[in-house]
């Protein structure tokens, strides 16, 4: 443990539900509240629901099942699914999600896409900037024009790290096919609307970490850069694959109808990191990992 640990006032502990939790997000849930812990902040529950296609409530009450049932607690947020439904769906911020999306287009740094998911899965270039089609096109995606900028992240560990957008995340999209405003974008706003000043991820989304960057240069959200990141390693299954949504043995639905007990699921991930580890709550496996 570093013997002084910086005191930070807002994280947040944030799942979507499109699927079960699953061991991997109960790892990042023992981080964030390890590190909230030794920073004396706040935990906020939020709850990214405008992948209206994948959303479901089954999932929804999922998140505060499992919460309950391995024992977080939060500060902030939704005690319930009708509590979330009712005050904090992101459905409720969309004029906000809206103002960015208009600034952007003010700025003149958005275009439409019209290119379907098949297309784009089969590796056709898109061509779309150049046919400047409308706004307004039906079904068009809007992506975001994006340079070669440099944009510097602060991480926990103290450094700040300079990165530049992956080439697989160029001119990425603010604002879906749906109409819907688009991940980076809701994330990055609602972070900034709930005065978040340390997110805890997975190391899978180092990607999303560097757009959400550059979208809030973009914006001119200075204050975005004032956040700090910690990214955590993933948890790996057997073939060292990572674990994902689709996994169902890992949700932690399923190994609670084969009884397991908290204690259990923690000493599973704990397993997973260290053979010899043992972790009977979170904060044995976290404070054993961060
Ligand atoms: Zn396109």
């Amino acid at each position: 443990m570093q013997a002084d640990n910086p005191s930070y006032f807002k994280t947040r502990i944030a799942p979507t539900p499109s699927g079960f939790l699953h061991l991997g997000n109960v790892l990042s849930f023992a981080i964030t509240a390890e590190l909230a812990r030794r920073g004396d902040a706040k935990i906020i529950l939020r709850i990214d629901d405008l992948d209206r296609e994948r959303v479901n409530p089954e999932y929804l009450r999922d998140i505060f099942d499992t919460l309950n049932f391995l024992g977080f607690n939060w500060d902030e947020g939704p005690r319930d699914a009708a509590d979330f439904e009712q005050n904090y769906s992101q459905l409720k911020r969309l004029e906000m999600y809206n103002k960015f999306l208009d600034k952007l287009c003010q700025k003149d740094l958005v275009y439409a896409c019209t290119c379907s998911r098949k297309q784009l899965n089969e590796g056709v270039d898109c061509k779309c900037f150049d046919k400047n089609w409308q706004l307004s096109t039906p079904g068009a995606a809007w992506r975001i024009v994006t340079y070669k900028d440099t944009v510097f992240i602060k991480n926990y560990q103290g450094e700040v790290t300079e990165m530049q957008l992956p080439g697989s995340m160029q001119n990425f999209v603010v604002r879906k096919k749906d109409g819907f405003p688009a991940y980076q974008l809701t994330s990055l706003a609602d972070d900034l609307f709930y005065g978040i000043d340390l997110i805890v991820r997975g190391n899978d989304l180092w990607d999303s970490t560097i757009a959400q960057h550059v979208l809030a240069k973009d914006l001119g959200l200075d204050e975005f850069g004032k956040i700090t990141f910690y990214h955590h390693p993933l948890l790996t299954g057997e073939a060292g694959e990572k674990l994902s949504k689709s996994a169902g043995s890992t949700s932690i639905k399923h190994l609670r109808e084969q009884g397991k007990s908290p204690a259990d699921i923690f000493n599973l991930i704990a397993e997973m990191i260290k053979p010899e580890l043992i972790a009977e709550n979170w904060q044995q496996l976290a404070g054993a990992i961060v």
